[in-house]
């Protein structure tokens, strides 16, 4: 493994992860949006799906102006959020429990994401990198949407739908 000499190259560690984090969303946003019951989560994880891909080509912009490759890194953390996504998935319950289930899983990658950005945006001011900035802000404000507008759903209808038993 390569020797991390400066924040410069933690930057670009940092991208890295991001890019296989997106990556692996836009495999797994579409498995949960078949899923999902309720028709307005299900609009809401398929426009989630729609902004990742942007947010994939906003990070290959990134790494093009710097001059470094994306990279074939694997975000473990991503790849155990969505596992715990693809256990709700299968997990034996009401259709509207599942759909309460399925925002928790997706706020926390929402928040996973949003920690990711916050760093990588703010290694990128320091550096000095502006035009990564403002595109890494871009991303990291949709997330921060996406999270809001998960739990504004799950507080005005989804988790109240769940309260009843079947
Ligand atoms: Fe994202
Ligand atoms: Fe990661
Ligand atoms: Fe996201």
């Amino acid at each position: 493994m390569a020797k991390l000499k400066n924040l410069e190259e933690l930057f670009h560690h940092e991208l890295k992860d991001l890019y296989s984090a997106e990556k692996q969303l836009i495999e797994a946003l579409p498995k949960m949006a078949k899923k999902a019951a309720d028709p307005k989560l299900r609009e809401a994880f398929e426009s989630h799906l729609e902004e990742t891909k942007v947010q994939k080509e906003r990070l290959e912009q990134v790494c093009e102006k710097l001059g470094i490759s994306p990279g074939r890194m694997k975000c473990k953390a991503m790849e155990g959020l969505i596992a715990e996504g693809e256990e709700m998935i299968d997990e034996n319950a009401s259709p509207e429990t599942k759909d309460a289930g399925l925002i928790a899983c997706a706020q926390r990658i929402e928040h996973y994401e949003i920690s990711g950005y916050g760093t990588a945006a703010q290694f990128a001011e320091s550096l000095g990198h502006s035009d990564a900035h403002k595109l890494l802000s871009e991303t990291l404000k949709e997330e921060k949407d996406t999270d809001s507008k998960l739990n504004k759903l799950a507080k005005a209808s989804i988790n109240k739908k769940a309260m009843k038993e079947e």
